[in-house]
């Protein structure tokens, strides 16, 4: 008999991962409740690779490294409940560098990192022709990192998995807002929900969320936008490719590209696409593959990050309201990140511990507790 119920509000990556996690014990009751407006899943590019960051916050990269380790027991679990067509694969990532010097630091870097990253893999400096032999329709005089463990991933198509899974195993799916009542319930529309425990997985939205319990949340939406042409060109091993600045290509099966993305702060929630930004998007991964000149903008997309304001995620109980838990802030790793962080949650609700220490990312840094009147 299901005992307990949990509420998880937010399909993005998070609350998703937390509900197939959750929905596998045949005690809990499982509702997921998603509006589906800006997930910054769905739009997210899907580069599975932190490891040559030049960050140098330690929390931040113990979180990203073992979110990248984690999607291999992911990709295990969703196999051994059943799913054949996995959406991650490790293509392996390139990692351009202008200058020889910097690929140097880069590749010197990438050697250190691999002691406590041994998931980074073969790694390697290549040019020129080398280059052309993992992506033939390559042109540029620049190097790049080769790190064989990169990974991809297609967020839309691992969140369609999840949730399909979740039905599956018993738990209810609700398209819609859900607003949280101060009586351990929330409404979506006329329709109550009680619940025992919730988890707040609403990315951006989290203050909205928590606002009507008189909580402030450090957050900032920021907007990305990115843009998929449909080639001709054989891409199913083609390597991640992370160029200078803020453009990424992502090859995925079947000769999509994915390129991007944008980060543009000061826009609020907007969705709207800006047609100029994606086309500048396209002429920089065309400086690269020139053929590209000869394909369509197939596809745009756009998504919601969320980021706090020392761009560190966080997540957890309230500690006021320990029946709350929260997650946000993932900001352009979270695809990276947010697996682990859904699975972690869904072992706190199960009451499972394990052996990653959280402490860096508590909520309480950055929720403000309401003060009682
Ligand atoms: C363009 C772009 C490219 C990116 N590329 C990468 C990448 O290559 N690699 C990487 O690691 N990360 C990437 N990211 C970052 C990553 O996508 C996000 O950090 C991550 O997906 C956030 O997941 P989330 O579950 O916290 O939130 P989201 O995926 O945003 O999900 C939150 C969900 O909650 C819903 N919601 C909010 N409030 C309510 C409510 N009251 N009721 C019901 N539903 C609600 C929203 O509608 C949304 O569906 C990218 C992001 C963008 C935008």
């Amino acid at each position: 008999m299901k005992q307990k119920k949990i509420i998880i509000i937010g399909g993005g990556i998070v609350g998703s991962t937390a509900a197939f996690y959750l929905s596998q014990n045949p005690h809990l009751q499982i509702t997921l409740i998603d509006e589906g407006k800006g997930n910054a899943t769905r739009a997210a590019a899907g580069i599975i690779c932190p490891w040559l960051s030049q960050r140098r916050n330690q929390a931040w990269y113990q979180l990203v490294d073992k979110g990248a380790a984690f999607y291999l027991d992911l990709m295990q679990d969703l196999q051994e409940a059943g799913l054949e067509q996995l959406p991650y694969k490790q293509t392996g990532t390139l990692v351009f560098k202008k200058k020889d010097s910097l690929l140097e630091k880069l590749a010197k870097l990438a050697q250190e990192r691999r002691i406590q990253s041994p998931m980074i893999g073969e790694l390697d400096v290549l040019k020129g022709r080398d280059l052309a032999q993992s992506i033939p329709p390559l042109e540029t005089e620049q190097g790049a990192v080769f790190t064989r463990g990169g990974g991809r991933v297609d967020g839309g198509q691992l969140l369609d998995q999840l949730q399909k899974l979740v039905e599956q195993q018993g738990g209810l799916i609700i398209k819609g807002q859900a607003q949280l009542l101060s009586n351990k319930q929330v409404s979506v529309g006329t329709q109550l929900y009680p619940y025992d425990e919730i988890i707040l997985a609403t990315g951006a939205w989290l203050p909205q969320a928590l606002q009507p319990l008189g909580y402030t949340v450090d957050i900032v939406p920021q907007k990305g936008q990115l843009l998929e042409v449909q080639t001709a060109f054989n891409t199913d091993t083609w390597p991640g490719c992370m160029l200078h600045g803020e453009i990424d290509i992502l090859p995925f099966e079947g000769g999509k590209l994915v390129i991007g993305a944008t980060h543009e702060n000061n826009q609020g929630f907007d969705l709207t696409v800006d047609e100029e930004k994606i086309q500048q998007m396209k002429e920089m991964a065309t400086s690269f593959i020139p053929d590209l000149e000869r394909y369509q903008v197939s596809h745009t997309r756009v998504g919601t990050r969320a980021y706090t304001s020392d761009f560190l995620p966080f997540y957890g109980r309230l500690s006021d309201q320990p029946s709350i838990l929260v997650a946000s802030g993932l900001g352009s790793s979270g695809l990276t990140c947010g697996p682990f962080i859904g699975w972690q949650l869904a072992q706190s609700i199960l009451g499972r511990t394990h052996d990653f220490d959280a402490t860096p990312y508590s909520p309480a840094a950055y929720i403000t507790i309401k003060q009682n009147d």
